[in-house]
């Protein structure tokens, strides 16, 4: 069952949305050298219940952080530690709020001061791969229109796609049907209709689509050592097109 949203939950979920576009915006500006993974994850605590929300993150499905911290070749799912980060890193900020009873669910990829170019490179495309996906999330349209969209654009370009996990519908619940996949075909799927709220995330790789789990269970890490991005937004399903609830 796909949950449809009233104007009520909408709100709550908006505000949810803002309170964890903010606390990226806190990670962003605070992001150095010499910081390690266990530190952006209190900055992400900190904003959140300071705002009045709670990281939903935070014991979801056991996790032990607020934030999934995922550097370089980490693909999702980071665990905050001791793992400290360099200047031409590129670290991925994966988190949520509840507020009310209601979640969000967002990421970013920062770069670290000066990275290499075809890093830099991969950012742009994985982010502009996001919202090409979110420009065919309109009313009437597919599913797969979405996931299409996101493959073709990554894979005209080269990089790899990672297929074992995928975006998801959210509410109050973080994880909700449908699986929204970055790989899928045009015309398929579920239709979309107003008040449906997805998180779309497309986790691209330098090269090779292929991914393991390190021991410690949880980190995501490419096969191949390449690097790898991960851009989230939530969004909602309007008549008058998709509305972004992670805005920063
Ligand atoms: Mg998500």
């Amino acid at each position: 069952m796909i949950s449809i949203k009233s104007k009520s939950d909408i709100e709550k979920m908006l505000e949810a949305g803002k309170i964890a576009g903010h606390a990226l915006n806190v990670v962003e500006q605070k992001l150095r050298p010499g910081m390690t993974t266990k530190d952006i994850d209190k900055i992400v605590f900190h904003e959140i219940t300071s705002h009045g929300g709670i990281p939903n993150f935070l014991g979801l499905y056991g996790f032990p952080g607020s934030a999934c911290v995922s550097v370089n070749e980490e693909v999702i799912h980071g665990i905050p530690g001791n793992r400290v980060i360099n200047e031409g890193d590129i670290v991925s900020v994966d988190l949520g709020a509840r507020y009310k009873g209601w979640n969000s669910d967002t990421c970013y990829t920062f770069p670290v001061g000066q990275v290499a170019p075809d890093v830099k490179k991969l950012l742009e495309d994985t982010n502009a791969s996001l919202y090409a996906g979110i420009e065919k999330a309109q009313v009437g349209a597919r599913l797969g229109d979405i996931s299409h969209t996101i493959e073709e654009y990554c894979r005209e370009r080269g990089y790899g796609i990672v297929q074992d996990y995928c975006g998801h519908g959210i509410g109050k619940e973080v994880h909700e049907e449908p699986e929204v996949p970055n790989h899928g075909r045009a015309g398929h799927g579920t239709r979309l209709i107003e008040g449906m709220t997805f998180c779309i995330e497309p986790m691209i790789n330098m090269r090779g689509d292929e991914v393991h789990v390190l021991p410690n269970k949880w980190t995501v890490v490419t096969n191949n050592g390449t690097w790898s991005a991960h851009f989230e937004h939530m969004i909602l399903i309007t008549a008058n097109g998709p509305v972004i609830m992670t805005k920063r």
